[in-house]
Formats: structure tokens, sequence, C-alpha cells
């Protein structure tokens, strides 16, 4: 008995002694711009408290584990599907998750799905104070309680479904003009909806791109194309008050299926951010060499819009690519001019940028590369 009770106290000690499992988290490496961070969200998603499929605090464990920054849970307002298993009113979810939130430090928004069938659709209602106010039978009553609370009203999925889909109607028109409808998703999940990227630039509305999860997440490995689709928010801090500025202001970019989709103002600055040129280190006859270092997750597409540059360049995510240019007529151009091709500034038409070269003295007097060339010289600029 004593030697039984000896290994139990072993037993407690190596347990004790053990450290915790680690958590690991995957980055999402998009670079800050000039006097903002960029913030990755997700705006939409689904628990048990309507018709996911996973408890509110696995979300938070999720978007730690996929390098998110915030989220919103918006189960739906109206359709409480498992009332019989899982109680606690439409607050419930948020309320459940908000501690892990704590601890994983994600910023956690209240939010809510209002789901009615389309037209009008669905509408998610984030930055509220208490979703119970607003399960009122009148649609536009939502919207006057979601007013109250100063809430932050987004249009969702409008390429879902029926015969009005993707439409922009009446609802939308009253809702727009009562100030109540300030966003707009481009992208839901597997879905780009042009219209709506359209209807964003027309009506200034705010881009968002959300995932809508309702499974468990994929822990298949990310890549460029698959990955959640995110809303990279510029904002001024890394706070709840700072994400509600920055979409009051338009300030975002949608990350959808290895593209980023937005408006130009957010594009260019993040295009500038995300590629280094470095100066050309390289020259012999014909050819002069230089390197493009990729700083996101993006494999980069660049098309030649100029004469002077290569048809194509391909950054990929994260790394460094070496390219080469012809110079035998007028020497070596000061800029190369080309379309970023997966940078989507309007429906079908990708954000023009020039990478600007410049040759070291080793080069220009006729030496070979040195050591310190290789530091890159920040020249990218949209044009
Ligand atoms: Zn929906
Ligand atoms: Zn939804």
């Amino acid at each position: 008995m004593r030697h039984v009770m000896r290994l139990a106290v072993v037993a407690m000690w190596l347990f004790a002694a053990a450290p915790a499992p680690a958590q690991s988290r995957q980055e999402v490496r998009f670079p800050d711009l000039p006097g903002y961070k960029t913030l990755k969200c997700d705006l939409h998603m689904h628990t048990v408290f309507s018709d996911g499929l996973v408890w509110p605090t696995v979300r938070v464990d999720e978007a730690w584990r996929e390098g998110l920054d915030a989220i919103a849970i918006t189960d739906h307002l109206e359709s409480q599907y498992r009332r019989s298993e899982v109680s606690g009113g439409r607050n419930r979810s948020y309320e459940l998750a908000a501690g892990s939130a704590r601890q994983k430090d994600i910023l956690l928004i209240r939010g809510v799905e209002v789901t009615r069938d389309t037209p009008p659709g669905h509408f998610n209602v984030l930055f509220l104070k208490d979703v119970d106010p607003l399960d009122v039978k009148d649609f536009y009553g939502v919207f006057e309680q979601a007013a109250l609370q100063n809430a932050f009203v987004m249009w969702n999925h409008p390429g879902w479904k029926g015969p009005d889909l993707g439409h922009w109607g009446e609802a939308q028109t009253r809702l727009f003009e009562q100030r109540r409808l300030h966003a707009i998703e481009v992208c839901n999940g597997r879905s780009y909806y042009p219209e709506a990227h359209r209807y964003a630039l027309d009506r200034k509305l705010t881009m968002l791109g959300n995932s809508d999860i309702h499974d468990p997440a994929s822990d298949r490995p990310r890549t460029a194309q698959e990955h959640r689709t995110l809303t990279l928010v510029f904002a001024k801090d890394r706070t709840l008050a700072a994400i509600r500025e920055a979409l009051d202001a338009g300030r975002t970019a949608v990350w959808f299926q290895n593209q980023l989709i937005g408006r130009e103002e957010q594009l260019a600055p993040l295009f500038a951010a995300c590629v280094d040129v470095h100066p050309v280190h390289q020259r012999s006859g014909d050819s002069a060499w230089f390197e493009v270092t990729n700083h996101c997750e993006l494999d980069i597409v660049l098309q030649r819009t100029g004469s002077d540059s290569p048809l194509r360049i391909d950054l990929p995510a994260l790394g460094t690519s070496l390219a080469r240019i012809d110079v035998r007529r007028g020497g070596l151009p000061q800029k190369l001019s080309f379309e970023a091709a997966n940078f989507l500034v309007s429906p079908g038409k990708p954000l023009r940028v020039s990478l600007e070269l410049a040759e070291p003295e080793s080069v220009r007097s006729g030496g070979a590369r040195g050591g310190s060339d290789r530091a890159p010289s920040a020249a990218t600029r949209p044009q």
C-alpha cells in the first residue's frame, strides 16, 4: 500500500512539474500602414446558439490559433435552433466567449445576424450592448433598436439567395438613407460578389470579407489560396474603439482566395508596405538584375503595363524573387510599371503600381555588388 502511495506522489509531482502543453499560433502576416495597425478580423460566425456546430469558446480558440485580432460572434437573431439544448438568451454566446477572449487577447465584438428571407436578406449588427431589444417583429424596428445602441450594420452575403439575390433593394435604400446601413460583405466564405464590390464603391460602404463559419475550423494547413476569408482593418490602435473608428471610416481590405479586394486608398499603401525593391545588384551586357521582397501572405502577381518591364513577376508570399530586365535600349529605367493582378480596386480592375529601380554606386561606376547593397530601397509606389 505504501508503495502504491509513493507511486501516486511521484506521479502527482511529475504532473505538477510538467509544463502546460504549448499552444501554437499561425500568424497572418500583412504589414501595418503608416499610422495604422493592420488588424485581422472575422466579423461573421456562428455557434451552437444558432445553427453553428461549436461552443462559443471554440470560436475564440480558433481565432487565436489562426492569428486573428478580432472576431464577432453573430448567431441568428430569429432562429435559435437548439433552444431545447442551450438557453440563456441572445447575449449568451457572447457572454460565454468573453472570458476566453480576454485570456487570449482576442478582441470580441458583441453582434447578431438579422435573418429575413430575401428580400431584404441577412444583416449583421455589431458593437451592440444588448442583443435582446433587437428581437422585434418589424424588420425596420430591428434597425431602430440597433441605432439606439449606436450599432454598426452590414448587409451580409448579398449574392444569397432567392430570385432577388445580389440586388440592392428597397430595404437597402431605406436603411442606407436612414444612415442605418454602413457596410457590405464583398466576400463571404468562398464567394466574392462583384456587384457588392461595386455597391460599396458607389455608396461608400465599408467593404468586409468574413468566414460565416458554422462548422469547426479546418485544421488543414493554410495556403495562399486556401485560407479563412478575413477583413483587414487599418486601425489607429489594437482596441475595439479603434476598430469601430476604422470601420466607420471605411479603412478595410478583404483577404479572399489569394486576392486583396478594396479601395485604391487602402490597397495602394498596402502594396507599398508589402513590397520592397532592392537596388540593382548586377549589370552585365544587356541585363540588369535586382531582387523584390514580398512581406505579406499573398502570392503577388505583377503583370507588365509599361514597355521596359519583365512581362510578369511572381512574388511568392513572404519570399524574395529575382528579376532581370533588358537594358539594351536606353539603359536602366527608373521605374517599371505593372498591374498587381490580385489587388482588386474594383470588379475586374487591378491596382496599377510601379517598382522604382535604384542603381548602387558600385554598379554605376562599373564595379560588382557590395555586401551592403541588399538593403531594400522601399521604392514601390502606386501610380
Ligand atoms: Zn446569413
Ligand atoms: Zn451567417
